[in-house]
Formats: C-alpha cells, sequence, structure tokens
C-alpha cells in the first residue's frame, strides 16, 4: 500500500493557483527529493501533506487514512522538520522531547521510551541535558529530526534539512536520513541537487504549482552511462557519414562542427576510430552526462528564458 497517495491537489493563494493539479505516491522505502526553484509550490505542498494549510481540491491519503475526513489518524503518520525547526532553545533536549510527545499526543507510559528510542536514533543519547541553545547547528538539526520521528510515523517530511550546516554535519544527517528511509517513507524537499542524487531513489520536480518531472534514481544514472557524447569536429563530414559508423544509434547537430552522438555500445571507440581514419579533425570529445542539475535546468529555467524572450518581443 501506498504511504502517501496525492490526487489531483490544487491550492491558491487569492487568484493565483500556487499548486496546480499535482499526484504522486510514495511507498515503503522510498526516499523522494522534490525539487523546484524557489515559488514553485514546494512549502505550500508539504504544509498540505502534513495537515498545517487546507486544499482547494484534491485529495490525501496517509498510510490509508484521508487527510481531510479523518486527519487525527493521518497526522499521526506524519513526521515534519519544517525549513525552520520549531525547537525551544532554552528548553533542554529531553524537556522539549517530552513537551513534543505530548503534542503528538503519545501515552503517557509510553513517552519515556519513545524518548529514547528517537534519541538512539538520532544520535542524541548523551545529549538529554543539554540546552538546546547550546548545541551546534547540526545537533539543533538532530534535535528537530527527532521530534519529526518521536511518534514512529510511516512518513517523514523533511524541507531543507540540511541549508546551514557545515560539511561534516551535512554528511551526518545525510547519513541518518538513509538510515531513517530503511523504515519510514521520506520526501525530503531540498535545493541540493547533489544531496538528492546521494541519498534519493526517487526524484520529482514542481515547477509553477505543476508537477514536470517524475524518476527512479535508478534510471536516471542508467540514462546518465547510456552512452551519449558529444563530439567536436574542424572538418565535420555529413550526418549520414556519421550514421554509417558502427554501433551509431543517433546523431543529432548541435552546430556546424558539433554532434551529439549515441553509441548502443556505450563506449566511442568507433566513432574515434572513424574521425581519425577519415581525417575529421577530431578536436573534442565529451561524455555527454544528463545530469540532474541539467534535467533541472532544462524543465525550469527555459520556461522563464522563454517568458523573459516573450516579453522583451512584446516590449519592442
Ligand atoms: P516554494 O516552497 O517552492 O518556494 P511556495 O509554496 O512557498 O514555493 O510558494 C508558491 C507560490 O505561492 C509562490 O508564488 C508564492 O509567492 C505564493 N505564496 C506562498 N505562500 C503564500 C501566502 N501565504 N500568500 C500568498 N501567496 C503565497
Amino acid at each position: 500500500m501506498s504511504l502517501i497517495t496525492v490526487n489531483n491537489l490544487v491550492r491558491y493563494y487569492g487568484n493565483h493557483r500556487a499548486v496546480d493539479n499535482i499526484s504522486f505516491t510514495l511507498k515503503t522505502g522510498d526516499i523522494l527529493g522534490f525539487l523546484g526553484p524557489n515559488g514553485a509550490g514546494k512549502s505550500t505542498t508539504m504544509q498540505m501533506l502534513s495537515g498545517n494549510l487546507a486544499p482547494h481540491e484534491g485529495e490525501i491519503h496517509i498510510n490509508g487514512f484521508d487527510l481531510l475526513d479523518d486527519p487525527k489518524r493521518a497526522k499521526a503518520e506524519i513526521g515534519y522538520l519544517p525549513e525552520q525547526p520549531p525547537l525551544y532553545k532554552e528548553m533542554m533536549v529531553d524537556e522539549y522531547l517530552a513537551y513534543c510527545a505530548r503534542l503528538h499526543r503519545i501515552e503517557k507510559p509510553r513517552i519515556d521510551n519513545a524518548i529514547k528510542l528517537a534519541k538512539t536514533r538520532c544520535g542524541l543519547m548523551e545529549s538529554g541535558h543539554r540546552l538546546i541553545a547550546n548545541l551546534s547547528k547540526g545537533y539543533q538539526q538532530r534535535v528537530g529530526i527527532a521530534q519529526a520521528i518521536l511518534h514512529s510515523p510511516k512518513v517523514i517530511i523533511l524541507d531543507e534539512p540540511t541549508v546551514g550546516l557545515d560539511p561534516n554535519q551535512i554528511r551526518e544527517i545525510r547519513d541518518l536520513i538513509v538510515k531513517l528511509g530503511q523504515e519510514h517513507g521520506i520526501i525530503l524537499c531540498t535545493h541540493i541537487l547533489p544531496e538528492v542524487e546521494s541519498v534519493c531513489n526517487r526524484v520529482q520536480i514542481i515547477n509553477k504549482g505543476k508537477l514536470v518531472y517524475e524518476a527512479d534514481m535508478a534510471d536516471l544514472l542508467d540514462e546518465r552511462t547510456a552512452g551519449f557524447h558529444e563530439i567536436v569536429l574542424l572538418h565535420p563530414p555529413s550526418i549520414n557519414q556519421i550514421y554509417a559508423v558502427a554501433d551509431i544509434n543517433n546523431v543529432e547537430r548541435i552546430n556546424d562542427n558539433t554532434f551529439l552522438v549515441h553509441t548502443t555500445n556505450s563506449t566511442a571507440e568507433n566513432i574515434v576510430n572513424a574521425a581519425v581514419a577519415n581525417n575529421w579533425g577530431l578536436i573534442k570529445l565529451i561524455p555527454h552526462e544528463k545530469t540532474l542539475e541539467q534535467i533541472f535546468v532544462d524543465l525550469t529555467l527555459s520556461d522563464e528564458k522563454r517568458s523573459d524572450k516573450n516579453n522583451a518581443e512584446i516590449e519592442s
């Protein structure tokens, strides 16, 4: 069963359709990277999923419970770490977690155990009596994650969990996310594309309120190593002569001297041999990687550029 099922979710601010008919699912074991430029609708979506903002249209089921019809049970299945963690810095860690346990409606006899377990999982066993204000940012973030998992929710939503941390702290928090992913479904909102590549097994991109991309990381990595090469030739032949080289699957001319070739055997050996044998003047050969960053830029920036260009044309 899906941990989260979102169907045709819509949210307006005034007339602005900030989230525009999005649908997706999250399954056990998923660490889903939720990406998008500023203003794309990520926080609005996360606030709706965590039950803090009502949708105008659509349905959200959390572990089978309808968030709108059965909000108590649905919310019990969600742990949320907002971008600004809701920490009371004048409290000690244990005191704060006990307070959160009550907010999560954990039964009294179970509170001590729940706190112990969350602290163990977040590496906070030695920190129970420390004031939150005196902890490093990385440890404060661990406390934020501990409050999100205290009630053993099936789903954890983490909004920009590594922003402002140093590289070692970032690594620790990413390791923690991967560990948590073994037992929970996780949605990770982030701007940091390498973070998605190192932590997530699925990725989706939202732009202007719409989902514009959805993929398994494994498929993305397969595509990346699938034999695309950019070649630059001083004396370029006709495109058909390049097609005639063995194992060439596809050729695209980028400009007079540059071609994007796709080989079926993933190597560039035949094309290099042909370039040398036929005196095509091989200047450059670049393995062409379809990175997440490229996909992100193509899907989100090109739109803006297009509208900038259109506006410029209208104005001129
Ligand atoms: P993201 O988290 O991807 O940066 P948001 O969900 O915060 O995007 O915002 C999506 C859109 O909705 C943006 O255009 C933003 O300006 C607008 N928006 C967000 N919150 C409000 C609000 N409380 N009132 C009016 N507009 C809002």
